[in-house]
């Protein structure tokens, strides 16, 4: 059995990554939403597509006043696919949706707090169980719903990272997200600003074609990413 290295051994410092990227961007207040409702709703409706048009379809549920756990799990599919179309895939997003919020209506008897109050294994756990919620969806609604200490891992870190050789392009999910959560202090405003910030240099400056090398905050690779040439990448094995 392949003996895997701790991240720490890797020359990645997640610590390191969020000193520098929060000296440039500074606080930032993520995730927009007026509610953990709407967070959630939010973290379904931003898969495939601009935040932009996400802001239209959550404007519309508000509107139709379904931003209410209730409400949400009753309402008809198809009005609910209507009033999300900005969003695109809005069939898709739909039933995922329903799916979602039924699930936590009835696990929790209507209160979205008391579910949201559930041991962070447990709501990751019951969040993964619906069908159209992986793991990225899993993990925003557990750090930026329910404040609970789970990294969210997406396209833009494993491009970052990958780009500057700390992970593999095909590493696990689990495998990155775990790398973060040891090395990071327990902090829930350092989890949710590091994943902001990560996504903010995705857009900004790590494009997927013709990255902006030149200005990116993370453009000095030894202040974050390697402790020298002896680098070797985060394990690509699950970590227990
Ligand atoms: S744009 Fe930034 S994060 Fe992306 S490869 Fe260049 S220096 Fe690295």
């Amino acid at each position: 059995m392949k003996t895997r290295p701790a991240p720490s051994e890797t020359g990645f410092d997640p610590s390191a990554l969020h000193a520098v990227l929060y000296a440039h961007y500074g606080p930032s207040r993520w995730w927009p939403g007026e509610s953990p409702l709407e967070v959630m709703a939010g973290a379904v409706l931003t898969q495939n597509t601009a935040w932009r048009n996400v802001e239209k379809a959550i404007a519309n549920i508000k509107d139709a006043s379904l931003m209410d756990l209730e409400k949400l799990a009753r309402a008809d599919e198809a009005f609910i696919a209507r009033l999300i179309r900005p969003s695109g895939y809005y069939n898709l997003k739909a039933r995922r949706l329903k799916n979602l919020v039924t699930m936590v209506h009835e696990r929790s008897g209507g209160s979205l707090e008391r579910f949201l109050n559930l041991d962070a294994r447990d709501l990751r756990s019951a969040l993964l169980s619906v069908t159209g919620i992986g793991r990225e969806t899993a993990d925003s609604i557990c750090c930026y719903a329910a404040n609970k200490l789970v990294f969210v891992v997406d396209a833009y870190t494993r491009r970052i990272l990958a780009r500057h050789g700390v992970i593999d392009h095909d590493a696990d999910y689990d495998d990155v997200r775990v790398a973060f959560e040891r090395s990071l202090p327990e902090s829930l405003d350092v989890y949710k600003d590091l994943h902001a910030h990560i996504v903010f240099v995705g857009k900004d400056y790590c494009l997927r074609t013709r990255p902006r090398c030149g200005q990116c905050p993370l453009r000095d690779e030894k202040a974050w990413a390697a402790s020298g040439p002896s680098r070797s990448p985060v394990p690509t094995g699950r970590v227990p």
